[in-house]
């Protein structure tokens, strides 16, 4: 051998200790259940977060315990991301807005220790408790509101726990160690449980700190509206700390005015959550100092063009969509513009914009045949199933024999997306592999006509799903929320679609309906609108 590199662990310590070394003055600021804002500095965060990996030792929480959070995007969680994994165990993020049950099932099949609760979160699980069989220890950490403590319990407070400790050292050597884990959402059946190690974390956060990705620096001020619950927060809370970026928490104040205040008045220059969420705060933005932003990172489902030329056009900043999921930690791509791409007129820009972009550095991308598994072609037009793998995109599901399904014969991960790929290389994502209008033996994709929808005026919302037809199996009906005084038909609707799309993609019905229902993590519902419109008649079917 000619000689090696060293081999040190790539590990969480490491992203800790450069905001504690660097940028102990920058720091964290968190709205609290009251609606008021604090500061805690990186510097008195990371001593903190030190005493909390001694109370895990104290509380007898084994080497790999799981350690459960149910908090919202707050100064102390972002303690706990690093007192669990820099101390062993292993972060549980449990997801706030899953259905009762699966709550219970994923603390049981992940044998969480100890959960960590915010006081404005205990009329969630309270009811819960009783249901959780390997959880030893409950904590809350008051963050303000006045909930009261469900009887029965013995709760520890979390900053008589802090306290109470001495600071630990934080030494992690083996880098393929999990680090923490998030449950996928369920749309089908119990959720599945993704493992993050601290090797996969540490090389998805320098990711996100590339300039042609997310690209977080240490001047950032970010506001990481997607939940610390799901799916890292995008990795933002990890690339934060890194970089020595600010950050502001929302904690409970998650409503578009309360956003946009933050926005505004604490001069956040990244601000990062779905699209649903930026349909509401846009409004709020109207006639204020946006000036500090420079990137509004949105993903979790497709970015409607429509919303995206809005933001161009009121604050002069087109979203900047990803593509990811929990299994893929979760950022896969990014729909930045090339160079070569600038010459391009708006409308064709705008339309890359509303793409999912390329490949991140170290994540790769093909799409193939579902059914034979053949690649295909990257010609922007052959449909196939989205596939990725990379040094952070998950190989397994947590304990799970639904997990062979889900992979390739060469370990790639199947994403359960219809995508095209451009010759550049620029993913286009036409649906999952369950939407999709299967219209006699084609595909018709539904996100492609819910945006087309989206793009009229009087339209707010559109959903778009398949339901039963005699002659072609399946054909497509509108789900369509109005804005609010618009006197709209089903013709207006049809109308303005046609020439838009193909004509046998025109919806066979238009329902009106005053919301689309979301999923637990803030995605139009398909599961919820086929339950209630599968038996739909379509006028066409008679
Ligand atoms: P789940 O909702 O299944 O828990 P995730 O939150 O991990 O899962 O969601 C991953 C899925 O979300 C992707 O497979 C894809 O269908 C969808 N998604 C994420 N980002 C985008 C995007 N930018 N455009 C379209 N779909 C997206």
């Amino acid at each position: 051998m000619l000689g090696t590199m060293q081999d040190r662990p790539l590990a969480l310590p490491h992203i800790f200790e450069r905001a504690e070394r660097f940028f102990p003055h920058k720091g964290i600021i968190t709205a609290d259940a009251t609606g008021a804002r604090s500061r805690r500095s990186y510097g008195e965060w990371a001593e903190r977060t030190r005493r909390l990996a001694t109370a895990l030792d104290g509380l007898g929480i084994s080497a790999d315990g799981r350690v459960g959070t149910f908090c919202w995007n707050t100064a102390a969680h972002l303690e706990l991301y690093f007192a669990a994994p820099c101390s062993g165990r292993v972060l549980h993020t449990l997801n706030i807005r899953l259905y009762p049950e699966q709550l219970t099932y994923i603390v049981n099949h992940a044998e969480d220790e100890v959960i960590f609760i915010e006081r404005s979160l205990l009329g969630l699980i309270g009811p819960l408790l009783e249901s959780f069989e390997s959880v030893r220890h409950l904590v809350v950490i008051d963050d303000g509101a006045p909930t009261p403590l469900p009887e029965g319990y013995d709760f520890i407070d979390y900053e008589e726990l802090i306290a109470g400790s001495e600071p630990a050292t934080f030494t992690i050597e083996d880098e393929n160690q999990a680090a923490s884990m998030c449950y996928t959402s369920g749309t089908t059946g119990n959720p599945k449980g993704v493992i993050y190690t601290h090797r996969s974390t540490y090389l998805h956060t320098m990711a996100a700190m590339l300039a042609d990705s997310v690209g977080t620096c240490e001047r950032d001020v970010i506001l990481p509206v997607v939940p610390m619950f799901h799916a890292n927060a995008w990795g933002l809370a990890h690339a934060a700390v890194a970089a020595g970026a600010d950050l502001v928490m929302p904690g409970p104040q998650m409503t578009p005015p309360a956003l946009a205040d933050m926005i505004v008045e604490e001069r956040v220059t990244l601000a990062a959550g779905v699209p649903t969420i930026w349909m509401g705060v846009l409004p709020e933005l109207e006639g204020r100092d946006t000036s500090a932003l420079r990137v509004i990172p949105c993903g979790g489902s497709a970015v409607p063009k429509a919303l995206s030329e809005a933001y161009r056009e009121q604050i002069g900043l087109p979203i900047l969509q990803a593509w990811g999921m929990t299994e893929t930690s979760p950022v896969a791509s990014v729909a930045r513009l090339t160079s070569a791409m600038e010459d391009l007129s708006e409308e064709q820009q705008a339309d890359l914009r509303a793409a999912q972009g390329m490949a991140v550095f170290g994540v790769e991308l093909r799409i193939a045949d579902q059914l034979t598994g053949e690649s295909l072609p990257w010609d922007g037009e052959t449909r196939g199933e989205l596939q990725a793998a990379g040094p952070w995109v998950t190989g397994d599901y947590y304990n799970d024999d639904r997990a062979p399904d889900s992979f390739t014969e060469d370990g790639w991960l199947r994403t359960g997306d219809v995508a095209v790929i451009t010759p550049e290389g620029f993913v286009r994502i036409v649906d999952r592999t369950k939407d999709v209008v299967k219209s006699g033996g084609e595909w018709i994709s539904s996100v492609e006509l819910e945006n087309e929808i989206m793009a009229h005026p009087q339209v707010a919302e559109a959903a778009v799903i398949g339901v039963p037809h005699p002659k072609w199996s399946e054909r497509p009906l509108a789900c369509v929320v109005p804005v609010e005084g618009a006197e709209l038909t089903k013709d207006d609707v049809l109308e303005f679609l046609d020439g838009r799309v193909a004509k046998w993609w025109l919806p066979d019905d238009v329902v009106f309906i005053d919301e689309v229902p979301k999923t637990s993590v803030g995605k139009f519902s398909k599961k919820d609108l086929r339950d209630r419109f599968g038996g739909h008649v379509l006028p066409t079917a008679e």
